[in-house]
């Protein structure tokens, strides 16, 4: 669904309720750029509500919070399926695939969380391109045939 402005606002101030660490600034801008996509993945405002505060307040077995920040709160996951209204006939949408790892959903990318852990990757890039896709090649594919033949030749 796509907010309006006074929803956007009012969902803003519930996460920060739920999680006074998270600016209120930075969850407008990522309410709003979700709002310049698909939206969120809500039936409606009373979802999007409880789904937010699921996705703030959500705490693991030692009783951390599990998100530490509201950057994925937009996107389809278990906050979002677990809190749809029964009989609605909410569809659980698509998870968005890695940017640059498309076999891993983006929001827990497992090369990504590696080369977050060894320091190759800012953690704000989790699921995202850090590099330009690679154009194709033929001249350089044809290049290393041809050097392969050529050594396999000197080999015999
Ligand atoms: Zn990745």
């Amino acid at each position: 669904m796509i907010l309006t402005r006074s929803q956007g606002e009012r969902l803003a101030v519930i996460i920060n309720a739920s999680r006074p660490e998270w600016a209120i600034a930075s969850i407008s801008k990522i309410l709003q750029t979700a709002n310049q996509g698909n939206g969120l993945p809500a039936h409606d405002f009373n979802h999007a509500i409880r789904a937010a505060v699921a996705y703030a307040t959500a705490t693991s077995g030692g009783g951390e919070y599990v998100k530490q920040t509201p950057g994925f709160i937009h996107e389809p996951s278990r906050f979002w399926d677990d809190t749809a209204p029964a009989g609605k006939g909410y569809q659980s949408a698509p998870r968005p695939l890695c940017e640059e790892h498309s076999t891993f959903e983006a929001h827990s990318c497992p090369c990504c969380w590696a080369d977050i852990k060894t320091g190759l990757r800012p953690d704000n890039m989790l699921g995202k391109r850090m590099t330009p896709a690679t154009p194709a090649n033929p001249a350089g594919v044809e290049a290393v045939k041809q050097a392969i033949k050529s050594l396999q030749a000197a080999q015999h």
